[in-house]
């Protein structure tokens, strides 16, 4: 068999960076954009320890790597080796994808946009609304400064290190003048009108799949949307909690697949039109749901 069509000496690498890395669903996703639009690529995962991502992408552009995308841990870390940064993602303090440039990579944050992508696609806005975010991480900086950008009424940073959410809270109000509240999980049921919910720790997830952040389920009766950044499970305790309540729940596997998209269109510079993200959408669902 010849495989030319696969790999030959023009094909462009681009690849993903975390630890763990065995289990991201983006060298699927990737690919599958590629064969589907004919571009000449690949995309491979790179297992990189914590601390070690400085190092590692400095040797990856030296080995003509054209991007890549970036995940736990080192969303942070990874940004003092970068030459330049896109503003969103400075203003969020963490990149998700790199892209090569003559002197070294830009780092982007697609992240942001696959979460307001996910609620868009069921119809939700966060205008006008209070918005709980769970976690004080990473994606929950996307989410507080997505939430703070499209105007919400109220948001409650919770997290079990309070001091964590409270930092979250100080940098949104460097650039917004929304009221946001950093609480910690006991004061949940006191949040008068919690109107939307995005879970961003990583409580729920395989490994703690019988666990939420919300162990007092009554918090979902007053809730109308509960957006779970999870997608393994499929459906996390806190989603099966929340429909239960009767909320409108969206799981993280949207976002997850239109960050990637994101990531995809700043790498080639083309736009994947809408015919194509609803036919990828469709079929990677299919995949992956029924896994
Ligand atoms: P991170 O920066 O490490 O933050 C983790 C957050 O989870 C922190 O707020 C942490 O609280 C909280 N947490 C962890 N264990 C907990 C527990 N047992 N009880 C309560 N809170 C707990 O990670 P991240 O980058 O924000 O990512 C968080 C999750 O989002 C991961 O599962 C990641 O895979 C997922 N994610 C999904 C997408 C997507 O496209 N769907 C995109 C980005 C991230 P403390 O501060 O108290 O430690």
């Amino acid at each position: 068999m010849i495989c030319a069509d696969i790999v030959k000496g023009t094909t462009k690498v681009f690849g993903i960076i975390g630890d763990p890395v065995a289990h991201s669903f983006s060298p699927v996703i990737q690919n599958t954009i590629a064969r589907e639009l004919g571009c000449p690529m690949v995309y491979v995962p790179f297992p990189v320890k914590r601390g070690e991502a400085s190092e590692a992408i400095k040797g990856g552009f030296k080995l003509g790597i054209e991007g890549f995308n970036v995940t736990v841990p080192h969303k942070t870390d990874v940004m003092d080796a970068l030459t330049d940064m896109d503003s969103l993602a400075k203003k969020i303090g963490a990149v998700n994808t790199l892209k090569r440039m003559e002197n070294g990579y830009k780092g982007y944050n697609t992240d942001i946009l696959g979460l307001e992508k996910s609620l868009i696609l069921k119809g939700v806005s966060l205008f006008g609304k209070t918005v709980v975010v769970l976690g004080a991480g990473g994606a929950a900086r996307c989410a507080v400064l997505l939430a703070a950008d499209r105007q919400a009424s109220e948001i409650y940073i919770v997290n079990r290190t309070l001091d964590k959410a409270r930092e979250l809270m100080t940098h949104v109000n460097k650039f917004y003048n929304t009221s946001v509240k950093a609480i910690s999980y006991q004061e949940l049921l006191n949040i008068p009108n919690p109107e939307i919910v995005i879970q961003t720790t990583s409580l729920g997830m395989e490994n703690t799949k019988s666990s939420t952040p919300v162990e007092e389920v009554s918090f979902f009766k007053k809730v109308e949307v509960v957006l779970e950044i999870i997608y393994t499970p499929w459906k996390t305790k806190l989603l099966l909690d929340a429909e239960r309540a009767g909320c409108i729940s969206i799981n993280g596997f949207d976002m997850l697949l239109y960050q990637g998209m994101a990531s995809y269109e700043i790498w080639n510079d083309v736009k994947i039109d809408k015919e194509l993200s609803a036919k990828l959408s469709k079929s990677l669902t299919e995949y992956y749901k029924n896994l």
